[in-house]
């Protein structure tokens, strides 16, 4: 069986393999330490399960719109309009399947072959996969430490070709949030350019102490050229239930409704009723959430700040600790790779290489984990860094 060129071509998800790899283990009996995915640890908040149970009781279990229900269109556009000060239409307004199934419906919706898409980097990995399967030419921006993007950085990069900017503040990987200043030279760059700009705000909720901001909201004439992405997963503990959604000009929206109508009809119908429930009903438990995270975050940054050898910028939000280890590589463990593996192997901790964020000489650490786990994970990456002969 012959694959076609775009299969051969692509690169599955190397966050995914890991884990995948973490689980078989686990399944073994070996104890290892997980921190190399990101999803919270927490259970979905029981008000949306039971959300959930009552709209599949309630006959939610047919085909919905392409676009997503009406209802839960509207209270995502209130949603926008009080948290984020964005006023958008419910018909600006398309549900998908999660907010990966999101942005690649909106590659795939703008980008003709060759269009360039300007993405700092380190970054998720995902971002460049989908560029590429959409046709499109993802295009790094390489940031140095302490990795806060300027408008000035985009500019050096930015081509005849450019027709995408795409923002991730708080980023995944390093938790680092833009400064406001910034967002708004940003606005006026991508205005003077005539380019669209995707702003992937699924740390939105996540932030220790700066506060959000979602670049649309800043001015007028950048709302017309952002499209603005968000889900449920992060702030909700919502992985499994695969619920995003995205914002912008109508056009560019009716196309991804339009596209994803082809492709997989709507993003779940019940899961869709429990998502109104998600952002209208008491928001304690997001506020425990964001509590926790807050506490672990802090433990985290004091640890690593104690030890030897690494370096690493603290993080504004989201849950990841991006940590340099170049001054161990070259000897013993060739790339972050290596010194990953040998991790993995030799103290039974899980974290994911700088390589698949396009950023060697790094790992990422997901602090999504128990207290128990990221004590275990201080020790043990500590007492890897003063054992190993390097
Ligand atoms: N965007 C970023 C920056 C992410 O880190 C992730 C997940 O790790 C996603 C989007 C995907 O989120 P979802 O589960 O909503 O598809």
């Amino acid at each position: 069986m012959k694959l076609s060129k775009l299969a051969l071509s692509l690169t599955p998800s190397p966050i995914f393999a890991l884990n995948a790899r973490v689980e078989e283990l686990q399944k073994k009996g070996i104890p290892v330490v997980n921190l190399c995915i990101g999803e919270p640890d927490f259970a979905t908040p029981t008000p949306i399960q039971k959300a959930a149970y009552q709209a599949i009781k309630d006959g939610y279990t047919h085909y919905s719109l392409g676009a997503g229900i009406r209802e839960l269109r509207e209270a995502i556009a209130l949603k926008l309009a009080q948290d984020n000060k964005l006023k958008y239409k419910s018909d600006e307004i398309v549900v998908t399947q999660g907010t990966k199934s999101a942005l690649y419906l909106i590659f795939l919706a703008v980008l003709n072959r060759g269009d360039e898409v300007l993405i700092p980097a380190p970054c998720w990995s995902s971002y460049v996969e989908m560029v590429n399967v959409a046709g499109g030419k993802p295009v790094l921006l390489k940031l140095k430490p302490p990795f806060r993007l300027t408008e000035a950085d985009l500019k050096r990069k930015i081509s005849r070709k450019t027709k995408i900017i795409l923002l991730n503040s708080p980023s995944n990987p390093t938790g680092v949030m833009v400064e406001q200043a910034e967002l708004e030279k940003i606005a006026d760059l991508v205005i003077e350019r005539n380019l669209l700009l995707v702003s992937d705000e699924i740390y939105e909720k996540l932030t220790y102490g700066k506060p959000f901001i979602s670049i649309a909201s800043l001015k007028k004439d950048i709302l017309r050229r952002t499209i603005t992405v968000n889900g449920y997963s992060k702030a909700y503990a919502m992985t499994g239930w695969r619920i995003g959604y995205a914002a912008g000009p109508l056009a560019i929206i009716s196309a991804v409704s339009g596209l994803q109508s082809q492709i997989a009809s709507s993003a779940v119908t019940f899961v869709q009723k429990s998502g109104i429930d998600a952002l209208t009903s008491d928001q304690a438990d997001l506020f425990r959430m964001q509590k926790e995270f807050s506490i672990r975050r802090d433990y985290i940054v004091s640890e690593f700040s104690k030890m030897p050898k690494i370096s690493f910028t603290p993080p504004d939000g989201a849950f990841y600790l991006f940590v340099a280890v170049k001054k161990m590589l070259g000897g013993k463990y060739k790339t972050s790779t290596d010194w990953c593996e040998a991790l993995l192997v030799k103290q039974k901790i899980a974290v994911t290489p700088g390589e698949a964020f396009f950023y060697p000489g790094y790992f990422r650490l997901s602090f999504a984990s128990s207290m128990e786990n990221l004590k275990k994970a201080v020790e043990g990456i500590n007492r890897f860094i003063i054992n190993s002969e390097h």
